[in-house]
């Protein structure tokens, strides 16, 4: 399985060990501590429960 690597020059986003743009170097980008697709989810969730409690209050 292959890493994306990026481009800490000009960002670009490859699987290359350097960049097709500017031949720089590819650093591999620090995952993030939290999925923010997750905390996006998570706060969907909680919308939905406030429109469920409006609906019963209705
Ligand atoms: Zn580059």
């Amino acid at each position: 399985m292959k890493h994306i690597m990026k481009c800490s020059f000009c960002k670009t986003y490859t699987l290359k060990e350097k960049c097709p743009k500017c031949n720089k170097q590819t650093i591999m980008p620090k995952p993030a501590k939290y999925s923010p697709i997750d905390k996006y989810a998570d706060y969907r969730r909680q919308a939905k429960k406030q429109d469920l409690i409006k609906e019963n209050l209705l």
